[in-house]
């Protein structure tokens, strides 16, 4: 998963940013609470293609400083 190109995604939804989860795969909307698939490197920006998923258990640990 190229950096940059991970750095311009946001979530169609929300237009909030992703954070990629590498050992799933897939770009999790913190938000939403959406994880879109990555196929092939290419990642699917399409709320119908994203899975539900439980925020609490799911989030990565970040490495900014928001909030
Ligand atoms: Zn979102």
């Amino acid at each position: 998963m190229d950096k940059q190109l991970l750095a311009m995604l946001v979530c169609p939804l929300c237009k909030g940013k992703l954070a990629y989860d590498r050992e799933a795969g897939e770009l999790v909307c913190r938000y939403d609470g959406l994880a879109y698939p990555v196929n092939d490197g290419i990642p699917v920006m399409l709320p119908d293609e994203a899975r539900a998923i439980d925020v609490d258990e799911k989030l990565p640990p970040s490495s900014g400083a928001e909030g």
